[in-house]
């Protein structure tokens, strides 16, 4: 069905020979650092391409778990839309919207849950672990529940209530770590080194970035069999906009489509060690995460150089933008379009604002909503009587 490549050496594995990472790359790895030997999933393009039908778009011919393990849980096919107010405030003719915060549990890591957990179907596993910043979490702990599956979660005791109020309604196991995402990563990892289970913190686990990277695929049924021109994305550990380029790729693989769009990496200003990986070509990790944003709140982005690759090759760029702004553009999003969106898919709005000179006003631009306001009303009630 699909081989996975290593993405740092190049060496393939049989689907069933690895599950986390390249074990080539990856033995000098410890939780802390940017994760080397990421493994990403190579289909069969042409077989893919003669069985795709424009009359009848199939895109679970891209999936890289079979239809039969999937769990009952209905995510995805979220609203494409071009937003003619949003248009006219920013002077651009072709804004778009693909708004994810429609999933059932609110943000997109639904996704890649999805996939992660169908896979845990396949291979029989009981439990699934994952630290998470709280949406990747939630979202777990509710998939795991349509499947009947044990959800462990690591999560920052900082996590919006909401969030945390989630995983517990949805009947996950949640161990609050007195410390950062980056500590909860290192704890979920610890986990199942030691007790096994199932890891799926993003980028570790490579169908992270497939479940992610359907979002791309039904831009393009939905564009009339197009990719847009470029698109913005909250960056925090690199893996959703892994996920979209991944998405185009197989779509360009398949020559379904001629070019990736740009890929637009929108980090808050303290939480930049993607965007200044991206500027500089040298990695370092962010020195005081801390953002209103906490979503994309990383001090190690674990998926930071397929992130660099998905902007850099796509000619796209990185911006990063500040607190205040990001929440002024909650603001003027939800004012426009109807669209309460979390603090780190409003930061998009606020990297276009502030990068306006490097895009076309003609040409089709879309903004990733990746998570609900809902999610974080603390972060709002706090900007509003602010
Ligand atoms: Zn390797």
């Amino acid at each position: 069905m699909f081989n996975y490549k290593c993405t740092s050496c190049g060496k393939d594995y049989g689907r069933d020979e690895v599950r986390y990472l390249c074990p080539a790359c990856s033995k000098d790895y410890k939780p802390g650092m940017p994760l080397k030997g990421v493994l990403t999933a190579e289909f069969d393009y042409d077989e893919i391409r003669a069985k795709f039908s424009k009359d009848n778009p199939d895109l679970n011919l891209f999936s890289a778990v079979e239809k039969e393990f999937y769990p009952e849980f209905f995510h995805g096919n979220t609203p494409f839309h071009k937003s003619a107010r949003l248009s006219g405030l920013t002077g651009f003719d072709n804004l778009y919207i693909k708004n994810d915060s429609l999933n059932p549990s609110g943000s997109y890591k639904d996704r890649a849950s999805f996939l992660v957990v169908a896979e845990a179907i396949r291979i029989k596993e009981e439990k699934i672990v994952a630290a998470s910043t709280g949406n990747a979490a939630s979202s777990l702990a509710a998939v795991c529940a349509s499947a009947g599956k044990k959800a462990l979660i690591f999560v920052p005791e900082s996590a919006p209530k909401a969030k945390l109020l989630q995983m517990h309604v949805y009947g996950a196991e949640v161990v609050t770590v007195k410390g950062t995402y980056d500590e909860a990563f290192r704890m979920s990892m610890e986990y199942t080194e030691k007790n096994g289970g199932l890891n799926r913190n993003t980028a570790y686990h490579p169908l992270t970035i497939e479940g992610k990277k359907t979002s791309a695929l039904e831009m393009y049924v939905q564009n009339g069999f197009k990719a847009p021109n470029a698109v913005l994305v909250p960056v925090g550990d690199g893996v959703i906009i892994s996920g979209v380029y991944k998405g185009f790729y197989d779509l360009k693989m398949c020559g379904l489509i001629e070019k990736i769009p740009r890929l637009i990496c929108v980090q808050s200003e303290s939480s930049n060690a993607i965007h200044n990986f991206i500027e500089s070509g040298v990695y370092k990790d962010a020195a005081n995460p801390a953002t209103v944003a906490d979503s994309i709140s990383v001090k190690t982005p674990s998926n930071a150089y397929m992130a660099r690759n998905a902007v850099v090759s796509t000619d796209g760029f990185s911006v990063t933008v500040r607190d205040e702004d990001i929440m002024k553009a909650q603001k003027t999003l939800a004012g426009n379009t109807g669209i309460y969106a979390e603090p780190s898919s409003s930061a998009v709005l606020t990297g276009l604002l502030k990068a306006k000179n490097n895009f076309d006003n003609k040409e089709q631009i879309v903004l990733l909503i990746t998570g609900s306001g809902l999610k974080d009303t603390a972060a709002t009630a706090k900007y509003l009587n602010g």
